[in-house]
């Protein structure tokens, strides 16, 4: 079993795919990626809000 988030399932225009054994391993790729490429903050991403979208597009495969 893989996790999976992409950039465009969190409405960013960017064909990135982090993916992960487990979700912490999937996030740990999907944060440093966003924070890198996107320039996001910790505040941002500790946002409930943005916890809430990314949580919402994990999926399996
Ligand atoms: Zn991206």
């Amino acid at each position: 079993m893989t996790y999976k988030l992409a950039c465009e399932d969190v409405g960013v225009a960017c064909p990135f795919v982090a993916r992960g054994e487990t979700v912490d391993k999937m996030m740990e790729i999907a944060v440093k990626h966003v924070k890198e490429e996107h320039g996001y903050t910790d505040e941002q991403l500790n946002a409930p809000e943005t916890q809430k979208e990314m949580k919402a597009a994990i999926k399996k495969e």
